[in-house]
Parts: structure tokens; sequence; C-alpha cells
């Protein structure tokens, strides 16, 4: 093709985005490539080899990914301990195959992992942790944003194309992040009042693909620009470049509330000769968690899994509910916790605050009661402190302690806080103001005396105009010492009460007293 002709395509492609309104930019492809024809050959190893860094340099062990996890996650030990094992595991494999190629053809089940538990209790934050320490690119999804088709919401194998995009278009690192989808107990081809969910089962089918191995297009059938740019990359000689990715080595993490598995699963025990008795004597929601544990291939079939997905999912991990006391532990030992997130907010007007015990505590029993895990402390906190957040930054306060009883009415603690504040301003002002009266005194042999409405007069006006009270008195009462010399010779009198009428009109007060002491002279 001529370079005329390309030139004229590419200002075809240009005026047909613009019409759509979308910007269009030349210049290097959103992802970057390898293997191009202009590239050196030893150069893109290299480069290749420093992308995938973190995975060719994987050394730890189970205990420091554990070690890792409880700095900031509370509670879930067992789940700490059998995801640190199956992290360690997948990517020692990973790393294996990078160093030899021939590893590759070895037999190996991936570790990919479904965890259950009730909701807010750590599962994504587990992950999320785990990706940000081994230094993998880590993306989420709800399961019931996809389809079967891709046609209404997503297909699944966005959250690939996402992936690479966390990467910062790094592809060679991509293929060894980690996909986490949430809510994977809704997609089950459970029967429902509609009839059977077929789509579930589709969805679940096209996952399915992924867990395995299969090579996903770097740019969706509705990514125009994408598609587009990958024809100019190949008009300007750049080669074909990266068009896919694998998923061979990508780690998938399924998790999920299953509300309705205990009862599947308590069905099947009563039948068998294992029998189940703690469920009865534990909190009903002990009792569940107890039950998930002893979770089976057949029960998430009988939920309404397909046996080939769940047969992909071999680690499976319960999470514990958590109690007060735990929300408790998380606002003050966990690393990053929601709490810590608030401090650093009102350190941003550098306001420190500190919360008593008794705040702690009634912060995580309110939690508890939202009955959405930890997630109810950010409830809770988020209504303790939204006025506070809004008015302390403008009032000037450094910092203030929150008590049990600021949990309890907020709204009132605020408010006396704020009068407080006032009072102590005012205070501080009405001081600077005697302090002027002082130095009158010292340098004029003259006593300004305020009385009680003077001072408010003049704090009122400080507050207004924003100035200190020395400030407005020195203002205030410029060349005032002339006027009272004068009546002061008139009369002897040494000391002057400074009233509020003083205050409003010094100048006309003061001629009004000049020429009263003339009368007595
Ligand atoms: P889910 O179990 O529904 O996936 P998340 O992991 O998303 O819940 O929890 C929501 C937030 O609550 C997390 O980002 C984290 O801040 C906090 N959180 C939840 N569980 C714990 C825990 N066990 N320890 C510390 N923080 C937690």
């Amino acid at each position: 093709m001529s370079e005329e002709k390309k030139e004229s395509l590419e200002d075809q492609f240009k005026e047909i985005f613009k019409k759509a309104n979308i910007s269009f930019m030349m210049g290097p492809p959103p992802f970057q490539q390898s293997g191009g024809a202009n590239e050196k050959v030893e150069d893109s190893q290299e480069k290749n080899a420093d992308r995938i860094k973190p995975i060719r340099e994987f050394n730890l062990k189970p205990r420091d990914i554990r070690d890792y996890l409880d700095r900031f996650v509370i509670k879930q030990d067992e789940a700490k301990k059998v995801l640190s094992v199956a992290i360690c595991d997948h990517y020692n494999h990973v790393r294996r195959c990078l160093e030899d190629a021939s590893f590759q053809e070895t037999e190996y089940a991936k570790h990919n992992i479904i965890l259950l538990g009730p909701t807010g209790v750590g599962k994504t934050y587990l992950m999320r942790c785990i990706a940000k320490l081994i230094g993998v690119p880590y993306v989420k999804a709800d399961a019931t944003k996809f389809s079967e088709t891709g046609y209404v919401g997503h297909d699944v194998e966005d959250l690939v194309r996402d992936l690479v995009k966390t990467a910062n278009g790094n592809t060679e690192l991509a293929q060894y992040g980690i996909i986490y989808m949430d809510e994977i107990d809704k997609i089950t081809a459970m029967p429902t009042a509609m009839g059977k969910d077929v789509s579930g089962r589709g969805v679940q089918i096209n996952l399915l693909k992924l867990m395995e191995e299969t090579d996903v297009s770097l740019f969706s059938q509705t990514d125009l620009i994408g598609q587009v740019q990958a024809v100019m990359d190949m008009q300007r000689g750049k080669g074909p470049g990266k068009r896919t990715i694998n998923t061979r080595h990508m780690l998938f993490i399924v998790s999920g509330a299953f509300d309705k598995l205990p009862e599947i699963i308590k069905r099947r025990v009563s039948n068998s000769t294992i029998g189940f008795s703690q469920s009865e004597s534990a909190g009903q929601k002990d009792a569940e968690i107890e039950l998930l544990r002893l979770a089976q291939t057949k029960d998430f079939i009988d939920y309404g899994f397909e046996p080939e997905f769940i047969g992909r999912l071999p680690v499976r991990v319960v999470c514990e509910a958590l109690a007060a006391e735990d929300l408790e532990r998380i606002m003050v030992s966990s690393e990053g916790s929601i709490l810590s997130q608030y401090r650093s907010d009102f350190a941003g007007y550098n306001i420190d605050f500190r919360m008593t015990p008794e705040a702690v505590k009634a912060v995580a029993q309110r939690a508890h009661n939202e009955k959405t895990g930890a997630r109810g402390l950010m409830t809770v906190l988020e209504r303790v402190f939204r006025n506070f957040k809004f008015e302390l930054p403008s009032t000037g306060i450094k910092s203030f302690e929150v008590t049990g009883q600021m949990i309890e009415d907020s709204e009132a603690a605020l408010e006396e806080l704020l009068k407080k504040k006032e009072m102590v301003r005012r205070e501080a002002i009405a001081g600077e103001i005697r302090s002027f009266a002082v130095d009158f005194q010292r340098e004029h042999g003259l006593e300004m005396i305020f009385n009680k409405q003077a001072i408010d007069a003049l704090v009122d006006l400080c507050l207004s105009e924003n100035k200190s009270g020395h400030a407005l008195c020195i203002e205030r009462f410029r060349d005032c010492e002339y006027g009272l010399k004068m009546i002061a010779r008139n009369t002897g009198e040494m000391s002057f009460t400074v009233t509020k009428k003083f205050i409003e009109d010094p100048a006309e007060e003061l001629s009004r007293r000049i020429a009263k002491s003339f009368e007595k002279k």
C-alpha cells in the first residue's frame, strides 16, 4: 500500500471517530507489544524478563504470605493458611515453567480457589493483599454482571482484558495475574421462578474455558478503537504484534456467600452416619459456617454448578463470620483499616482525633448489628463522622476525642464541640483585648476599662472581620489617647469605661465625652 493511501485511510478513520466524538490517539498502541518486525529480538527478551520480574523472582514461603496477611486481615486463620499454600504452589510452578520450558509439559492441576462465607469478612481483601504482595495484576468483578453471550452486560473474557489494563498494558505480566469473581453463587443453573437459569450455566462454561486454557483476544468485538489501532500498526510495518493472551497461568478465585448451601449440606449430612451435633448448640451463623466446611463436590452440583466447573476449583476455603470483638480488633490493630483511612482524611486538614475504648466498642457493636461484616464499620463511621468531616476543617480545631457518647448522638456531640471551640476562640480574643488595655496604660498612663458589652461587641467584630483582638483595637482606638488625655486634663479622670457605644463609633463618643469634660472644668 502506498504511503499516500495509508495516510488517507488514517484520516478517514480520524474523521469517523471525530464524528462519533471519540478521541483518537496516534502513536504507541494501548498495549505494549513484543515481537514486532522493527524490534530487536534481544531487546524484547530483556524487556520481557523485566516485565515478569515478580514471577521470575517469586520465592515466598506459605508462612511469609500468612504473616503478611496477619498485618491486614483479622481472623480467617484457616483461609490464610490454605490460600498461602495454594498461592505458593501456583507461583512456584509458574516460575519453574519459566525457568525450564520442558516443565510446561508436566501434568499440573491449577490451584483455582473457591472462597465461601458471609459478606464483608475479608474474602476479597485477602486476595487483594496477596496480589499486592506478589506484585501481580488483579481484577475483581461480580459474576452477576456477565451474561453467556455478552449481549447483556459483559463477557467473561473482558476480565482478561481488564487484567491487561490493570497491568498497564504489560501483557507478559498479565498472563500471571489473578482474576477474582464474586457472587459466583448467583450464576448457578438452579431452578428459579422463571424456569432454569440457563444463562448462569453458559457463564460457568465460558469461565471454565478461561480457567483451563484459552487464548483471549486483546481487543473485544466492541473495542473499535483497539481494532483500528491494530490495523494502523500493521500498516505502519509494526507487524501483527501481540493479539491474544493465554490464560494457562492465570489464577482464578471465585467467591460467594452460598446462603442456601448449608441447607443442602445439612440434608446430606443428616442422611449419612456422620451426624452433625455442633450446629444445634452453636449460633446459627456459626452452625452454617461449620456446615460449609463440610461442602463436597456433590453439594455444589446440587446447588446448581456444572460438575466440570466446580471440578476446576479444587481449593475450597471457608471464611468465618466476624463477631463484634473482631470488628473492634479490625479498627485498632489491622493495618489500613477503615479507621486509619478516616484518620488520614482528617490529617489532610491537620486534624488529629483519638477514640476512647468505649467509642471503639460502640462503633463495633453498631457495625455488627448491620450484619454486613466489616463493611458495617464503614457504614457506621460514615454516619458518625459525616458532619464532622464537613464542619471541622473550617473551624481551626486541631484535635478532638471521640467518646462513646459521641457515637450515640454524633450531631449533638458536634454541636457541643463547635460551641466549645467558639467559646475558646472568643475567650482568646477577649484576652487580646485586655492585653491591649494593659499596653495602652503602660504607654499613656490612662486606663481603658472594657465593660462586658464592649468586649462582646469587639469579639463579634473580630470574628466577622477575621482579625485578632489586638489588631482590631489598634485600628479602632488609633489616636484615642489625645482625646482621653484632654478629658483627663479637664476632669482629672485617669480611668475610662469603654462601652458598646464607644466601640461602635469611637470618634463620635470621644467628642461627646470631651465636650462634657469642658462643662466640668
Ligand atoms: P467480602 O468477604 O465480602 O469479600 P471484603 O473483603 O470486600 O468482604 O471486605 C470489605 C472490607 O472490609 C475490606 O476492604 C476490609 O477493609 C474490611 N475487612 C473485611 N474483613 C476483614 C478482616 N477479616 N480483617 C480486616 N479487615 C476486613
